[in-house]
């Protein structure tokens, strides 16, 4: 790893799936690429490490699907709770029907290693820590790399640093406390049934004092002998889910250790989750925020890999589309048009489940009987991220409605807007 100061075409700080992506994408489409991350590959990250057929569909592009896919695939997702169970099989459709999960030590290394291989430069244990603008223009980002301060000058900076984003709040990036968050945590069990090919969640999460959770347990099968298990629960500034996750992440083991052949909880981690666009300031003359730093995750489920990989897709594109261009305002729109409507309502679901009443309302109807049959393979392809804009079947069209009202209604939720700093 040579380390020195230098110019290149594209900087991408963080190596996430984000990051790694758009470091592909862009070394593929001709770019000189600098990819950084503050840690050594690999490495850990807090996640389920469940992969949607929208994730997959974006490492198929990337030439990596049959990597992930061969050492373990799910068929959709089953939903359990309220005295009911509901399977729901990866829809036909745009992004196929072959999911995946894969600890993220491995899937990011994945990544990472494929983005050298087509050309990406790589530093590692590298920290971006420091700006220089020329007028509007971000100039120059200072990095602290094997003891030494360098500095990089790009043309463009795509910075995907994650749920924190320190590098991002450098810029202005600003998260809204104010709408929903999710609170997670996850762990990995020895598991009888590591070879399930299915993604299960609880949506009925109760703790030690047999009260229903905002949120929902999981358990996915990772087909190397464990499972990832955990579970979210969803939080507003003025609803604060009052849980200790770790705890209750516990708890929750003990309830499926029969079921589930599982052993003690290991590595548990926790982390809080940014959802649904409610940052602002993702961009500026050259440079975007993408995946988590632009709180790209859906906010009924957590997930957020597809999004990430997406959002660097779309960001090369912009990059490929030709120099000059000014992202300030263009990079919120784009990703307003893409993910707007679809973010609101969901945040906006999400925040009736922070009622403590609203679930055990809802939960019995939704997974028992034929009301459940009908509606819950419907909910699991909302929670899949598995409806798009070329769908024209009738949950498709009531999705898209609905996200049409909603972004009328709370036109003045925050959603990727630019504000002054
Ligand atoms: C408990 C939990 C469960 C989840 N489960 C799922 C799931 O099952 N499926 C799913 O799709 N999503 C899930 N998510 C969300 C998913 O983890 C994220 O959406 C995803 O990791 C986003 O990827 P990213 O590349 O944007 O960020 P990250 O994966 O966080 O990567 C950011 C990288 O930036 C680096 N970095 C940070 N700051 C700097 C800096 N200043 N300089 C250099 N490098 C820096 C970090 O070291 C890190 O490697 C879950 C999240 C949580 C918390």
């Amino acid at each position: 790893m040579s380390v020195q100061n230098q110019h290149v075409d594209v900087l991408v700080i963080g190596a996430g799936p984000t990051g790694s992506t758009a470091a592909l994408h862009a070394a593929e489409s001709g770019f000189e690429t600098l990819l950084i991350d503050a840690a050594e590959f690999p490495r850990d990250k807090t996640c389920g490490d469940g992969l949607t057929p929208r994730a997959v569909n974006q490492l198929q592009k990337l030439g990596l699907a049959d990597e992930v896919t061969s050492s373990h695939r799910n068929r959709g997702l089953k939903l359990h709770g309220y005295g009911g169970s509901v399977t729901a099989p990866w829809p036909e459709g745009h992004y196929g029907t072959v999911g995946s999960a894969m600890p993220r030590t491995l899937f990011d290394a994945l990544l990472v290693a494929a983005a050298v291989q087509r050309g990406v430069q790589l530093w590692e244990g590298a920290t971006a820590t420091g700006v220089e603008f020329d007028g509007a223009r971000l100039d120059r980002v200072r990095i602290s790399v094997a003891g030494r301060e360098v500095e990089v000058t790009a043309k463009y900076v795509l910075v995907a640093d994650g749920v924190r984003s320190t590098f991002g709040k450098l810029l202005g990036r600003r998260w809204h406390r104010g709408e929903v968050y999710g609170i997670a945590a996850r762990s990995y069990c020895s598991s009888t049934r590591s070879d399930d090919e299915w993604m299960h969640s609880h949506v009925e999460l109760r703790d030690a004092d047999d009260v229903v959770q905002p949120g929902y347990g999981w358990i996915f099968p990772l087909g190397n002998g464990d499972v990832n298990l955990g579970l979210g629960a969803l939080s507003t500034e003025e609803r604060p889910a009052k849980i200790n996750t770790k705890k209750l992440l516990h708890f929750y083991a003990d309830q499926q250790r029969t079921d589930w052949g599982l052993g003690q909880p290991r590595e548990v981690a926790s982390a809080l989750l940014p959802m649904g666009g409610a940052v602002s300031n993702v961009a500026g003359r050259n440079w975007m925020l993408l995946g988590d730093a632009a709180a790209c995750v859906n906010a009924l489920n957590g997930e957020g890999i597809d999004y990430g990989m997406e959002t660097a897709e779309m960001a090369v594109n912009l990059l490929d589309a030709g120099s000059g261009r000014d992202f300030t305002l263009l990079w919120p729109e784009v990703l307003r048009a893409h993910y707007g409507e679809a973010f609101l309502l969901a945040r906006t679901a999400a925040r009736l489940l922070t009622y403590p009443a609203f679930l055990p309302l809802v939960g019995p109807l939704g997974l028992r009987g034929p009301v459940g049959a009908t509606l819950m393979p419907a909910a699991a392809r909302l929670m899949g991220n598995l409806i798009t804009d070329a769908d024209r079947d009738l949950m498709a069209r009531l999705w898209r409605t609905a996200g049409r009202v909603v972004s009328g209604v709370r036109k003045d939720s925050p959603l990727w807007d630019a504000t002054p700093v």
